[in-house]
């Protein structure tokens, strides 16, 4: 068997993507390999297809329980004969694992990196033929990335201490220079053949919104969406609480998932997900790394995430079946707090020294510095992040919400000179500097005691802005700030005029802003949550449904997640090319040999009937 007639035969795709064959090649060819591609680019192939055309066993290193399930579910479905190893298994499952690894039953096996430092499975492999040890999820031996797993240092000399040294290959959705780096060294790859790919998402449209009332917001997008499958990230674990208690109250069947739940019940709901009983996930970002689900149809951030290469990560386990999905970000400055005492307050990083720990926090600084320009920039958002990974790419994508959008430019004059006033009469009361909050409050008219105590109710520009909501308070703040009108002295975190204040002030000098109006963004009624009706979404084709209908019966029956039987990519184009025949049926892109002996019949039928 060639490596074509692997890919054909049990993944049923008929070509590679870009990067997928001169990583199989360089593996092939004995070197090692370090495969750079964005989630969803397909890694996986990348040591699947060797794996069955070594002579000896792939063992793959992946940080997940889930994740491992969920691969070697689709393996076993492809008629991969692969296992795992972890920590979930009950006895005898291990121990059959165990008899068939030695008996060369499997093709591949998954483990988790603390399973290697076990001495009877260092032994047991050290028996065998290991030709490939593929390490998933690579980035996470490094200090530097957010996903540091002490164990995955001990890699390196696992492989060292087998009978043979295997062909070691790596893989990563993380892209810094440094992570690449760390990777190589820690694993001591050998003169590996380096792949990286193209970081964009076609398939992904970006949005930042910054809804009055998040809650509203929220609960339209997902009524705009029904059916679909979406996970919604918040920041903290009681944001997950509250956001998927008002889900379930509008009888949106969602399940959440945090570190502060029982195992058990994670798993539950992680399986309640995955099997599509529950449309939405609600979750910190403790869910998702390795998650393999590929019709997620949207990902929404509550809250902002601490930096871009999160958000890109998690963002980006919308739409790995290659279908349209939404990525949108929910912004209000009160992230950039909750952000910024996360950094502060984060406990890990306890050996580390006093001073690097202070670099790190620095640099946590700086990324969310990125995160939040994100959120504010009117340039083109996917531009935005391919310039962070250092990619070129178009002016504008034509497929974000700053491109789609429509800007409008404002005078707000009048409400800059307000502010500006503001900030130097409260100045010249104190005598020294406040923070931008504290200004905030005198313009809105705040009755907080410390506004009291200082005798700020008594300024001229109390209360001036007093029918002006905090957001929009803050979006004229950071447009000051932007055109540095207003500066933040990062010493003492004040706010303090800039140097084109006094045109604004005395010389009558205009000041526009430029905001986002998108036509197609509903408005949430005020006070009222209530989800808006719900613009209908495009419908499947008859026949479309009925084989998604269909597939759900078969997933039921063989107690998959419906995605491992098919994906959506796949029923969309079966549904395209109408196949009448098994011949046929093999022309659809992922339908390979086993799955078309498996369920090939009952998709047949399903076509016969309606053509
Ligand atoms: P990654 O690990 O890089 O995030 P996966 O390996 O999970 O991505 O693959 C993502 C999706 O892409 C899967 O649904 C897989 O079936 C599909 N895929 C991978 N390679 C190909 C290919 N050559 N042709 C078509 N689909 C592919
Ligand atoms: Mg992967
Ligand atoms: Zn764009």
């Amino acid at each position: 068997m060639d490596k074509a007639s692997a890919l054909r035969q049990y993944f049923g795709h008929s070509s590679f993507r870009p990067g997928q064959e001169r990583l199989v090649d360089g593996i092939l060819s004995g070197r090692d390999a370090l495969g750079i591609m964005p989630t969803g680019g397909g890694k996986s192939l990348c040591y699947q297809v060797p794996a069955l055309l070594l002579p000896g066993l792939t063992l793959v290193v992946s940080p997940l329980i889930s994740l491992m399930k969920d691969q070697v579910a689709a393996l076993t479905a492809a008629g991969v004969p692969a296992a795992f190893f972890n920590s979930s298994q009950t006895l005898e499952e291990y121990q059959e694992v165990f008899r068939g690894i030695r008996s060369r039953a499997y093709r591949l096996v998954y483990v988790a990196p603390e399973r290697l430092e076990n001495p009877r499975f260092a032994q047991l492999m050290a028996q065998q033929d290991v030709s490939l040890l593929a390490v998933d999820e690579a980035h996470c031996i490094s200090q530097w990335g957010q996903d540091f797993r002490p164990s995955y240092l001990k890699i390196a000399d696992f492989s060292a201490n087998l009978c043979r040294r295997p062909i070691m290959a790596a893989f990563t959705a993380t892209a810094t220079a440094r992570v690449q780096e760390d990777i190589v060294t820690q694993l001591a790859l050998q003169r590996p053949v380096r792949v990286v790919t193209g970081f964009d998402r076609p398939n992904l449209f970006f949005d930042v919104q910054r809804p009055r009332h998040k809650l509203s917001a929220l609960l339209s997008l997902i009524a705009q969406r029904p059916g679909k499958s979406g996970i919604v990230y918040c920041a903290t674990r009681s944001a997950v609480e509250r956001v998927w208690t008002a889900l379930n109250e509008h009888g949106i069947p969602a399940a959440r998932y945090h570190a502060g739940l029982p195992e058990e019940e994670r798993r539950a709901n992680q399986d309640d997900f995955q099997f599509d009983r529950r449309a939405v996930m609600v979750a910190t970002n403790a869910f998702g790394m390795g998650i393999d689900k590929s019709n997620v149809s949207f990902v929404i951030h509550y809250n902002m995430p601490k930096n871009l290469e999160a958000y890109y990560q998690e963002a980006g386990r919308a739409g790995r079946d290659g279908e349209a999905a939404d990525c949108i970000l929910l912004y209000s400055p009160g992230d950039v707090t909750t952000a910024r005492y996360l950094i502060d307050h984060s406990a890990d990083g306890s050996e580390l020294t006093q001073e690097a720990h202070h670099a790190l926090r620095r640099m946590e600084q700086d990324r969310l510095a990125v995160m939040t320009d994100y959120c504010k920039t009117d340039r083109c958002l996917r531009g935005a992040i391919l310039d962070h990974f250092g990619q070129d790419h178009a002016d504008s994508c034509g497929n974000c919400g700053n491109c789609q959008g429509i800007f409008e430019e404002a005078d707000i004059t009048v409400p800059a000179q307000m502010i500006l006033s503001c900030v130097k009469r409260v100045r010249d009361r104190l005598g020294y500097h406040v923070g931008a909050s504290l200004v905030s409050q005198v313009l809105r008219g705040s009755k907080n005691r410390r506004v009291l105590e200082l005798g700020l109710d008594q300024l001229p520009t109390y209360g001036l802005m007093r029918d002006t909501s905090q957001e929009q308070l803050r979006a004229y703040l950071d447009c000051l700030s932007s055109q540095g009108l207003v500066f933040t002295d990062p010493e003492h975190a004040t706010l303090r005029l800039g140097p084109g204040a006094g045109g604004v002030l005395f010389r009558g000098e205009r000041v526009t802003m430029t905001a986002k109006v998108r036509p197609a963004q509903v408005k949430p009624a005020k006070n009222a949550p209530e989800p808006v009706a719900a613009p209908a979404a495009p419908a499947d084709s008859e026949l479309l449904s009925a084989l998604k209908a269909e597939r759900a019966r078969l997933a039921r029956r063989d107690g998959v997640p419906a995605y491992i039987v098919f994906s959506n990519a796949t029923l969309a184009d079966m549904a395209a090319k109408a196949p009448d025949s098994l011949e046929a049926l093999l022309q659809v892109s992922g339908v390979g040999e086993v799955k078309a002996a498996r369920y090939g019949e009952e998709f047949l039928a399903v076509i016969a009937a309606r053509c």
